[in-house]
């Protein structure tokens, strides 16, 4: 039986093209084409944008989003095997999807495209985070995309959404919030998938702000938070100390406690310290 949108079910289009999961490039399918339009529907409104996704497989959730009405849809895959099924699902939406058979590591798909742009996956675990850190540090702020609606393992979804104090802050939550509002908007089990990963995975949705919610400059902050989380046990006034010879006063300066750990400073924290830091050169 035709799927709602006329073409056949993914389990058929597995079948008919061979499309067996391949582990090393991170192919756990999603079949369900109800799944795959709710995953669409959480990136908004699509009908005016350009969407880009990254790793279509099978094309289930490629599906959902020219079903959902976006104008375009570009389609970054690396595995040349999908692109029969692909290339079905193009003729079906005439001049809607362009499939483009790269490793989404080596091409910049996002200058193909027009604003207002959305990006929309299911991640490969293997690139996925980073992925998501080129497209948090673009040379100039606002990025070309809107929003970021992306499928990740269950614990680097807590790691972007994280709050001060919790295991997951670190890093990745200070980089994705600092520029964008993030939140977890699903969470799906491992049998939502084919074959089922291990674990749990979420979708998160991060909508670019027009600016940053804190002055600083993003080198500066960048370095701070890589030196502050690498050894996150150890108080700031160690763990920075490499940064500047007169960190330990800077951190007052800055009304930081020295004797604080990275993990407990808010994100307004770090900005004002990246720029204590950036002034005193
Ligand atoms: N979107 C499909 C779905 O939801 O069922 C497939 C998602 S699967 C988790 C990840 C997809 O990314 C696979 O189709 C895989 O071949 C593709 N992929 C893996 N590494 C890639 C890369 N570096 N560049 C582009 N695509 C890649």
């Amino acid at each position: 039986m035709a799927a709602l949108d006329g073409l056949p079910p993914l389990r058929e289009v597995i079948a008919t093209h061979g499309l067996s999961a391949k582990k090393a490039l991170g192919q756990n399918f999603l079949l369900d084409l109800n799944l795959t339009a709710k995953i669409a529907r959480q990136a908004g409104d699509l009908t005016a944008c350009d969407v880009l996704e990254i790793g279509p497989g099978p094309g289930g959730l490629t599906r959902g989003l020219l079903a959902s009405g976006a104008r375009r849809v570009l389609a970054v895959e690396k595995d040349a095997r999908c692109l029969p099924a692909l290339e079905e699902v193009a003729a079906h939406w005439p001049g809607r999807l362009t499939v483009l058979n790269a490793d989404a590591l080596e091409v910049d798909p996002l200058a193909h495209l027009t604003p207002p742009i959305r990006v929309v996956a299911n991640l490969p675990y293997n690139v996925g985070t980073e992925l998501l850190v080129r497209w948090l540090t673009p040379a100039a702020w606002p990025p070309v995309w809107s929003s970021l609606t992306l499928m990740f393992q269950r614990e680097v979804a807590d790691r972007i959404v994280a709050r001060p104090g919790s295991k997951a802050y670190g890093r990745l939550a200070l980089l994705a919030q600092w520029r964008c509002e993030a939140r977890i908007v699903l969470t799906l089990p491992p049998e939502a998938f084919t074959p089922p990963p291990k674990i749990s995975s979420a979708v998160v949705h991060l909508t670019a702000l027009p600016e940053p919610r804190f002055p600083a400059d993003p080198q500066v902050l960048s370095r701070l938070t890589a030196a502050g989380f690498n050894q996150r046990r150890k108080m700031l006034r160690a763990a920075l100390k490499g940064m500047h010879p007169r960190m330990e006063a800077l951190l007052e300066e800055a009304g930081i406690d020295p004797t604080r750990r990275a993990e407990t400073l808010s994100l307004e924290e770090f900005c004002r310290l990246a720029r204590v830091v950036a002034d005193a050169g």
